[in-house]
């Protein structure tokens, strides 16, 4: 019996041939023929694995509804992986969703930088070579009061050149309550292994000396490391030897020092409420030999590693054959130097890198800024759609202070014919896709992380996308 249905469904699967005929006839706007073959066969295929396990979702479909099927799967196949979203996560820094964002100032450097030509490794002096650092080291000195300055891949990178540079076949002397791992798999002990350095683990998980330092140097100690704990905190009776404190010690012993800041900001935002943390300018004022950190974490920038320190430090790690290997490319030089420009004045910097502006923006503004959103919405989706706005938390994201919560607003939707979880869901298949997140029963999209500009666009893409499920249609309800 069994058999005999299977058999029924293998038979009334379409055939290949007969289907690119149709779509071909149909003319699937510009699908190129290899995409349509790949799709039907793709499609069927699966279908016919399916009906051999006994999927219970397999069942008897008209030709129309696979024409159906290979149209939507054409179409998915066509569009674009890589896709901008709306991001009302109020997650300023989100890993996940980017980290920080360009403004139209340095978006622009980068299409000059990958439509025209550009002094990438030239010295328009010269004309002769130059180095592609050239171009920002000197501002990065100025700004972080450095020696000297250098631009890696990312700050997984830059520390993991720098511990090569310095301390290999050595000894590195941590702390045990900074042996961070920081989220996909990058943990200090990990790439302290492949640098080839040693690991000498100092003191208790919640209190380090300085004398746990100082016990632990022999001949074969290369550097003292400092890491900040970003993710983490160890709260209580704690403490952990300053990078002041580090350097003095290491110029005892002829060691040199280390530290690599994750999100390294170069503004104190202490001044807008936010827990005090060292600027990089201030551990360089330290003394310390290498500091590495972020360019897209609280710097806003491009993804990029930036390390800075003393000139024979720096020389040393540039010399190292895996600079080449990690080295920034033309996009990541143009937008770095874009928003590095910016930090010259603190205010412009506040105001034109967006991860500034949004970690900074007051609650009263975010109110205001819902409160509009609110009214465009309700004129477009309030049939179908409960739109209110109420106050909620945002947290700062990646690197320092990742759980810092800011004050905030968010708009509160209550579709009135969808489980939440399917809106949620749906949202994420928008042509934008839309994030947010559901709390308490709620779906909410937190303003702090949708710039102004973006607001008519995400009414819009709301508006259509309730508008495709007009009165009647009773599907979906809860
Ligand atoms: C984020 C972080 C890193 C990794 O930086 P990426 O730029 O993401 O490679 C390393 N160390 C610390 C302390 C961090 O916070």
């Amino acid at each position: 019996m069994k058999m005999d249905n299977k058999t029924k469904l293998l038979k009334a699967l379409p055939k290949v041939d007969e289907c690119i005929g149709i779509l071909i006839k149909d003319s699937v706007p510009a699908a190129p023929a290899r995409v349509i073959k790949a799709v039907v066969q793709n499609a069927i295929a699966l279908e016919r694995e399916k009906i051999l396990r006994d999927d219970p979702q397999c069942g008897e479909r008209s030709l129309v509804e696979w024409v159906g099927i290979f149209k939507r799967n054409i179409a998915l196949k066509l569009s674009p992986h890589f896709k901008r979203v709306f991001n009302g996560t109020g997650v300023v820094i989100h890993t996940n969703l980017g980290r920080s964002i360009l403004s139209k100032k340095t978006t622009d450097s980068l299409a000059q930088a990958g439509g025209y030509y550009s002094n990438l490794e030239f010295n328009l002096e010269t004309g002769k070579r130059g180095s592609r650092y050239s171009l920002v080291e000197d501002i990065i000195c100025e700004l972080t009061g450095a020696e000297a300055a250098l631009v890696v891949n990312n700050n997984a990178a830059a520390v993991f050149i720098a511990l090569d540079t310095l301390a290999n076949n050595r000894e590195v002397i941590v702390s045990r309550g900074q042996l961070v791992e920081i989220g996909g798999s990058f943990r200090i002990p990990d790439v302290m292994a492949k640098s080839g350095a040693t690991l000498r683990e100092v003191g208790a998980t919640n209190r380090t000396h300085l004398y746990d330092y100082e016990r632990a140097i022999t001949e074969n100690t290369a550097l003292l490391l400092r890491v900040h704990t970003s993710n983490f905190r160890i709260i209580g009776f704690t403490s952990e030897v300053s990078a002041e404190e580090m350097v003095v010690l290491a110029r005892k012993n002829n060691l040199a020092t280390m530290e690599d800041l994750g999100s390294g900001s170069l503004i104190d935002l202490s001044q807008f409420g936010f827990p005090k943390e060292p600027t990089v300018q201030q551990i360089v004022e330290a003394g310390v030999d290498v500091v590495t950190f972020s360019g897209d974490k609280l710097l806003g920038g491009p993804q990029a590693g930036i390390i800075v320190g003393k000139k024979d430090a720096i020389a040393a790690i540039k010399k190292n054959p895996l600079n080449r290997a990690l080295r920034i490319d033309k996009f990541t030089l143009s937008s770095l130097e874009s928003v590095l420009r910016e930090y010259f004045d603190t205010a412009k910097a506040l105001k034109n890198v967006p991860t500034l502006a949004m970690l900074t923006i007051t609650p009263e503004e975010l109110k205001k800024r819902a409160g509009r959103m609110q009214r465009q919405l309700k004129t477009r989706v309030d049939r179908q759609c409960r739109i209110t706005i109420v106050p909620t938390i945002s947290r700062v994201g990646g690197g320092a202070l990742p759980e810092f919560g800011l004050d905030s607003w968010a708009i509160d939707m209550q579709p009135h014919r969808m489980k939440l979880s399917v809106f949620e869901k749906r949202l994420r298949s928008l042509p934008i896709p839309l994030i947010g997140r559901i709390e308490n029963h709620r779906f909410l999209l937190d303003v702090r992380t949708i710039q102004d500009g973006e607001i008519k666009e995400l009414v819009s893409v709301l508006a259509e996308f309730f508008g495709s499920f007009a009165e009647g249609d009773g599907e979906d309800i809860a």
